[in-house]
C-alpha cells in the first residue's frame, strides 16, 4: 500500500479568517481567548479536510509564522524580550511584529520593542521571522504549542504526525548578531531536539517530519558535515524522522541526503524530478521514500494520468516504502477552489487549490493501490481538463507567438548609448542637478478607497469612478507643484495593486475572489493567474497619465510595472519555459511604453521591484535567470527614441551580487531603498562603476517618523562620496501609498530643501 501525506495545509483559512481575528486582537478588540479558540477552530476544520490522508501535519499552523514558532519551542527568544512576564502568546507578537495588543495591560508591550527582522522563506514569497543567535545562545526546550496541538489531533482522531524545522536548517536561517559561528551552535541545539522527540515519542507519535530545504541549495563543506553530525546525534531517538527536502533538486546533495540515518526521505518530485531514479539506486534498504508529486507551488491541476505513467514502476520497486504527497506544504497555494464563485468556468476546470491538490493526491494512491480502474471516472475527467487547457484557443494565441519568434537582438537596444542619451535628454528636460522625485504612488486615501468599492459595487458609475480618480491625481500634481518636486508623478489612485492593475488589462489572464496566499503574518497577497499567452487588447495607462501631463509643465512620469515583476508575483503557467511567459509580458508592456511616448511623455519609470525575488536558489542558475530577466526588461524599456528618459525602481534590493545585470538593463535611471541600511546598500557602487542616474532612497517610507533636511542631506553626502554627484538623483525609498498626506508632505517638504543645500555645498 502506497501511504499519502502532506507537508503542511494552509492556516489563513478559506475565508482569511485567520488574518481578520489576528488584526481584531491586535488593536484590542477581542481576547486572547478568542483568537487562541479561532486557531483551534481553523486546525480542526483543516484536519477535518485531510482525513483521507494516512498521516496528517500538526504543528503546522502557526499565530503569525512556523520559524518563528520554533525559535519559541527551542527556546530562542531575542534578549530583549526575555523578562517579559505576560502571555507567552503576546510575547511571540512582540517579536513579529514589535509589539503585542493594545489591550494587553502589561505596559512593556505597547512601549514596543524592535521587530524581528524578516526575510523571504527561499524563493517563495512568504516571509519568515529571523531566528537571532549569539555566540553565547542557550536553547530550552518549551513543547507546549506541539502537545496542544497533539492533544487536539488526538481527539479528532487524525494520525499525526508532526512537523518540525529540522535543526541544520534553523541555524541556517538565523542571523548572527555578533558576527559569530552559528554552527558552532549545533552542540548546544541537538540536545534539546532530542529532548523534542522524546517528548513527541512519549505521546505515542510514530513519524516526525524533520524539514531540511538546505538540502536543496548550494552547501559548502561544514554544513553538509553538520547534517551528518546532527542526524547520527539523533538516531537512537524513538520516533521515526522523516526528513523533507522541498523546492528544488537535491543535485550533489544527493548523497548526503540518501545516507542520512533517518527513516525516510521526502523529495520534491516536480522541481526536482530528475533526482528521483538516481536515488533509487542510493537508497538504503529500509528506507521510505516519499515523493512529491502534486505541486504545492502552483494552481494548476495535475496531469494524473502521466503522473501514474512515471510512477507506477517506482511503486512496483519500492512497495510499501513509497510514500506520497504534494511537492512542498501547501501552504504557498489559497485554500479552496470550490469557494471561487466568479471565475470563468473553463479557466476554473483547469485549477486544484490546497483542498483539490488533497483530492489529487487521493486518486493516485487509489490508481496505486487498488488499480487505475477503481478510479476511472476521476482519472478520464482529469485527461479531459488537461486536454482542454493544452488545446484551448484561451490559451494559445497564434499572433502573440509569432511576436515572440521575431524577437532579435536589436529589439532590446537603445538607439545611442547613455552618455549621448544624457545629453540629449539634459537639453530636453532641463532638470538641476540632484533632481527630486518620487517613486509612484501617493497616500491611498479612504477616500480612494471608498470610490473603488463603490465602483466595484456598482454604486458609482464609470463616468463617477473617473471623476473621482482625476480629483486624485489633481490633488497629487498640484502638492507637487507646491512642493517644488522636479519629476512628477500622478499618484497611481486608480491602481489596487502594481500588478493586478495590468493583469486585469491584459489578455491572459484571471483573477479569483478568494485566492488568497500568506505573505507574512496577517498579510495576505492575491496573484492573479496568468493562464494563456499574453496580449494587451488596448492602451493601460495613456490616458491618466495624458491627464496628469496636461495640467502642468513639469514632466510627469509614466508609471508601469516591469515584465519580471509581473512574472514573479503571479500564479504563472506551467505549460511552457518562464522565460517565454516573461518575453510575452515584455512586449506588451514595451507597446505601453511606446504609446506613452507617442503621446508625449518624456520620462517613463517601469519597475522592477521583484527582480532579486526570482533569483533561483542555487547560484549557479543565476546567471541563465538574470540574462532572460534582463533581456525582457530591455525589450519593454528600449524601444524608445534618446530623448525619452527610463526610469527603473526596486525595493528590498540587495545589489552587490547582481550589479552588473542591473547596469545592463541600461535604465537611464534607477531609484532604489537604502536609507534604512544608511547607504550601505551603496557599497555596491562603489566598486562597480555603474554609469547611470541612480536615486538612492532617502526617507524611509515604511515608517511614520518624518527625516530631518539634515538627515537627508547626510544621507546623501555619503551617497556622494560612493558615486559621482551628477549621477545622483534625491528620492524616497519606495512608493507613498501607505503614508498619510500629513506625514508624506513634511517630509517632502525636507527632501526638497535637502535637494536645494546639496545644490549649494556639492553642486
Ligand atoms: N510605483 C510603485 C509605487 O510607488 C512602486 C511600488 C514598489 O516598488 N513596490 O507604489
Ligand atoms: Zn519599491
Amino acid at each position: 500500500m502506497t501511504k499519502i501525506h502532506n507537508l503542511g495545509f494552509p492556516r489563513i483559512g478559506a475565508k482569511r479568517e485567520l488574518k481578520f481575528a489576528l488584526e481584531f486582537y491586535w488593536k484590542g478588540e477581542s481576547s486572547r481567548d478568542d483568537l487562541k479558540a479561532l486557531g483551534q477552530q481553523l486546525r480542526q476544520r483543516h484536519w477535518q479536510l485531510q482525513t483521507e490522508l494516512d498521516l496528517v501535519p500538526v504543528g503546522d499552523f502557526a499565530f503569525y509564522d512556523q520559524v518563528l514558532d520554533m525559535s519559541f519551542t527551542l527556546g530562542n527568544l531575542p534578549e530583549r524580550v526575555q523578562d517579559f512576564h505576560g502571555d507567552a502568546l503576546d510575547n511571540y507578537f512582540r517579536v513579529a511584529r514589535g509589539r503585542s495588543a493594545q489591550s494587553t495591560s502589561d505596559t512593556q508591550c505597547c512601549g514596543g520593542v524592535a521587530a524581528g527582522e524578516m526575510t523571504k522563506w527561499f524563493d517563495t514569497n512568504y516571509h519568515y521571522i529571523v531566528p537571532e543567535f549569539t555566540a553565547a545562545t542557550e536553547f530550552k526546550l518549551d513543547a507546549s504549542r506541539l502537545l496542544e496541538q497533539l492533544a487536539e489531533a488526538e481527539a479528532q482522531g487524525v494520525t499525526a504526525k508532526p512537523v518540525i524545522i529540522g535543526p541544520v536548517t534553523y541555524l541556517w536561517l538565523g542571523k548572527a548578531k555578533d558576527d559569530s559561528n552559528k554552527l558552532a551552535l549545533l552542540p548546544k541545539l541537538l540536545p534539546v531536539y532530542a529532548e523534542l522527540l522524546e517528548t513527541l515519542a512519549a505521546q505515542g507519535v510514530e513519524w516526525v517530519q524533520i524539514d531540511e530545504p538546505i538540502l536543496v541549495t548550494e552547501l559548502d563543506a561544514g554544513w553538509q558535515n553538520a547534517f551528518n553530525t546532527a542526524y547520527q546525534y539523533l538516531q537512537d531517538g524513538r520516533v521515526k524522522l522523516l526528513l523533507a527536502t522541498y523546492f528544488g533538486q537535491l543535485a550533489e546533495n544527493r548523497s548526503l541526503a540518501a545516507n542520512l540515518p533517518v527513516a525516510g526521505l521526502h523529495v520534491d518530485a516536480v522541481n526536482g524530478r530528475n533526482d528521483v531514479l538516481l536515488l533509487l539506486g542510493m537508497l538504503p534498504e529500509q528506507m521510505i521514500l516519499s515523493l512529491g508529486v502534486i505541486n504545492g507551488r502552483n494552481i494548476w491541476k495535475t496531469d494524473l494520468n502521466t503522473v501514474l505513467n512515471w510512477v507506477e514502476p517506482i511503486a512496483q520497486q519500492l512497495g510499501e516504502r513509497l510514500w506520497l504527497a504534494p511537492s512542498c506544504s501547501l501552504l504557498h497555494v489559497p485554500v479552496d477552489l470550490d469557494s471561487e464563485q466568479k471565475l470563468d468556468a473553463e479557466i476554473k476546470s483547469w485549477l486544484a487549490f490546497a483542498k483539490q491538490k488533497l483530492g489529487e493526491l487521493q486518486v493516485l494512491a487509489t490508481a496505486l493501490n487498488r488499480g487505475r480502474d477503481a478510479v476511472k471516472a476521476e482519472l478520464d475527467a482529469n485527461r479531459a481538463a488537461i486536454e482542454a487547457r493544452r488545446h484551448s484557443s484561451r490559451v494559445n494565441n497564434p499572433a502573440v507567438k509569432a511576436a515572440l519568434a521575431k524577437i532579435d537582438a536589436k529589439l532590446g537596444q537603445r538607439q545611442s548609448p547613455y552618455a549621448q542619451r544624457a545629453l540629449k535628454q539634459a537639453a530636453l528636460l532641463k532638470l538641476p542637478k540632484f533632481p527630486t522625485t518620487t517613486i509612484g504612488s501617493f497616500p491611498q486615501t479612504s477616500e480612494i478607497r471608498l470610490a473603488r468599492s463603490q465602483f466595484k459595487s456598482g454604486k458609482l458609475d464609470a463616468a463617477g469612478y473617473k471623476a473621482a480618480m482625476q480629483a486624485e491625481i489633481a490633488r497629487c500634481v498640484s502638492e507637487q507643484e507646491t512642493l517644488g518636486l522636479d519629476v512628477f508623478v500622478h499618484g497611481e489612485a486608480e491602481r489596487n495593486d502594481m500588478v493586478e492593475y495590468f493583469g486585469e488589462q491584459l489578455d491572459g489572464y484571471a483573477f479569483s475572489q478568494s485566492g488568497w496566499v500568506q505573505s507574512y503574518g496577517s498579510r495576505c497577497v492575491k496573484p492573479p493567474i496568468l493562464f494563456g499567452d499574453i496580449s494587451r487588447p488596448r492602451p493601460m495607462t495613456v490616458e491618466w497619465i495624458s491627464y496628469a501631463q496636461s495640467l502642468t509643465d513639469k514632466p510627469m512620469k509614466g508609471m508601469l510595472t516591469g515584465p519580471v515583476t509581473i512574472l514573479n508575483w503571479s500564479f504563472v503557467r506551467d505549460d511552457q519555459p518562464r522565460s517565454v511567459t516573461c518575453k510575452q509580458l515584455a512586449l506588451a508592456i514595451r507597446e505601453e511604453v511606446l504609446d506613452l511616448e507617442k503621446a508625449g511623455v518624456k520620462v517613463i519609470q517601469i519597475d522592477e521591484a521583484a527582480l532579486r525575488e526570482g533569483l533561483p536558489l542555487r547560484k549557479s542558475q543565476w546567471q541563465a535567470y538574470l540574462d532572460w530577466a534582463v533581456e525582457s526588461f530591455r525589450i519593454t524599456a528600449n524601444g524608445v527614441a534618446d530623448e525619452t528618459q527610463i526610469h527603473t525602481h526596486m525595493c528590498y534590493s540587495e545589489f552587490n551580487d547582481i550589479i552588473a545585470a542591473i547596469a545592463d538593463m541600461d535604465a537611464d535611471a534607477i531609484t532604489i531603498e537604502t536609507s534604512r541600511s544608511d547607504m550601505e546598500l551603496l557599497d555596491a557602487f562603489e566598486h562597480f562603476n555603474y554609469p547611470n542616474g541612480i536615486g538612492p532612497g532617502v526617507y524611509d517610507i515604511h515608517s511614520p517618523n518624518i527625516p530631518s533636511e539634515q538627515h537627508i542631506v547626510a544621507l546623501m553626502h555619503k551617497a556622494a562620496e560612493r558615486v559621482p554627484t551628477e549621477q545622483l538623483w534625491v528620492n524616497p525609498d519606495c512608493g507613498l501609498k501607505t503614508r498619510q498626506w500629513a506625514e508624506v508632505i513634511p517630509a517632502l517638504t525636507n527632501m526638497v530643501a535637502a535637494a536645494k543645500t546639496l545644490r549649494a555645498s556639492l553642486g
